[in-house]
């Protein structure tokens, strides 16, 4: 395929619940929907940088740049056979991977519907049901977070994360703990703590938490694996995960046991897909983190969500978890409750609602 033109559009989109963990708080779902329009077909992908630099440094801002100044221009009039051919386009280009991602994965979505494959197929996924977890934020008093928990569990969701941060931790954990009992829980600490803090997390042990995720610095392999030694709980690493070589050096050095997965933190579906690869032949689990993706991102991580290596559920749940109105449409159902079902039918152009994605759409601009 030849690319010929990119269209991106600037969203906001309200979210139904207001998002907060130990980063920052989210009313609103700020992203880039990227139309990519080739010789064979358009493709659709999002870049689901935050409004502000507390999750990774990117920024809805800074990933528009980026796309309009360096990645389009690298990437237009190309011919690409394969998904990685694009990412290769921008190797001189350092970080920046959820501006990356938004184009190699509308690549990936170009590619597939080309090949008349589903993009679960073509990454060498199954289609078919896939389990669903929900991560909780942090709520402003234990009875609203209990019962906030008490819906998740009726809808059927298969593991509950909620966000801790200091302080907070044993409240919320125990609370949970006392209410629900033995129900699969894990925690996300995004970050907050520090070394100074081994204590502490160590105690979480007591819970029995399927995992804890991020509890150290984004940058700091080392001291993850210092911990990880020290507690029983598997630790989860997210924001320390950027591409497969950190995948290998945090399992090498053994600062985690389970990692999570985003597409755009890591710079697009094929890294992502080499490193479920690589959790799977290390025997490490692997899942899909969400980013309160709309239904385009949503799909895409679905699809991955259907690799043999997925072997814990994501938090890739329906659109009505998070809008009121999603761009898609249909918008994305439990097929019963605690599963979606991917379909394998190519492509998801079909899909987009034309009015709903105009309502939301703030800026637009055909590169
Ligand atoms: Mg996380």
């Amino acid at each position: 395929m030849i690319v010929e033109a990119v269209h991106l559009r600037r969203l906001q989109m309200p979210l139904r619940d207001s998002f907060a963990a130990s980063y920052g708080t989210h009313p609103i779902k700020h992203g880039i929907l990227v139309q990519l329009e080739t010789d064979v077909g358009v493709g659709f992908a999002e870049c689901s940088a935050f409004a502000d630099p507390y999750y990774t440094e990117e920024t809805v801002d800074t990933a528009w740049l980026m796309i309009e100044r360096y990645l389009v221009p690298a990437l237009k009039g190309k011919s690409i056979s394969e998904a990685e051919q694009a990412s290769s386009l921008w190797d001189r280009v350092r970080g920046h991977n959820m501006a990356k991602a938004s184009l190699e994965s509308a690549v990936w979505d170009v590619l597939a519907r080309q090949g008349h494959a589903s993009l679960a197929s073509a990454l060498g996924g199954t289609a078919g049901d896939i389990p669903v977890g929900i991560s909780l934020g942090l709520y402003e008093s234990e009875a609203a977070l209990l019962s906030r928990v008490e819906t998740a569990l009726e809808e059927g969701y298969q593991r509950v994360k909620v966000k801790i941060a200091p302080g907070s931790e044993h409240a919320i954990l125990k609370s949970i703990r006392d209410e629900f009992g033995a129900i699969a829980l894990s925690a996300d600490a995004n970050g907050a703590y520090t070394k100074a803090d081994a204590a502490l997390l160590q105690s979480l042990d007591d819970y029995g938490l399927v995992m804890l995720e991020q509890p150290l610095a984004f940058d700091d392999l080392h001291e993850h694996a210092e911990l990880q030694r020290t507690m029983a709980t598997p630790i989860c690493l997210d924001e320390s995960i950027r591409s497969v070589r950190d995948a290998s050096s945090a399992i090498a050095m053994g600062a985690c046991r389970a990692i999570c997965v985003k597409p755009s933190r890591v710079g697009g579906l094929s890294a992502a897909r080499d490193i479920v690869a690589l959790c799977e032949t290390s025997g490490l689990p692997a899942w899909c983190g969400g980013m309160y993706e709309t239904g385009v991102g949503r799909l895409h991580c679905m699809a991955l969500c259907t690799l043999p290596g997925m072997t814990m559920p994501g938090d890739i749940g329906p659109s009505s978890r998070y809008y009121e109105e999603d761009i898609v449409d249909p918008p994305i159902e439990f097929s019963r409750p605690g599963w979606l079902s991917v379909g394998g039918s190519p492509g998801q152009e079909a899909q987009i609602n034309s009015a709903t994605l105009a309502r939301f759409t703030v800026a637009e601009k055909r590169l």
